[in-house]
């Protein structure tokens, strides 16, 4: 998997493939970098948009916010909802 770095907010996702576009942040919506590092699909959770149905990987723990690829926005879970407060 491919790691891709916001450069933003330093958040990360993770990709089988290279894409024509960079993705966007899931939390901050900022574009995406890839870093060059790459991490095996067994140590990262799996997620697929409802959306437009594309699939990327975030690590364990780590929810995504919004669909990195069109603006589908994530059931938001109560971890996120005390993250978005701080
Ligand atoms: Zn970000
Ligand atoms: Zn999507």
């Amino acid at each position: 998997m491919k790691e891709f770095e916001c450069k933003r907010c330093g958040g990360r996702i993770y990709l089988a493939q290279e894409l024509e576009r960079d993705p966007l942040c899931p939390s901050c919506r900022g574009g995406m970098v890839q870093t060059g590092d790459s991490k095996k699909a067994k140590e990262l959770q799996k997620y697929e948009c409802f959306e437009c149905k594309m699939s990327f990987y975030m690590k364990e723990k780590e929810k995504p916010y919004k669909c990195p690829f069109c603006n589908y926005s994530f059931p938001v879970t109560p971890r996120i909802k005390q993250e978005e407060r701080l």
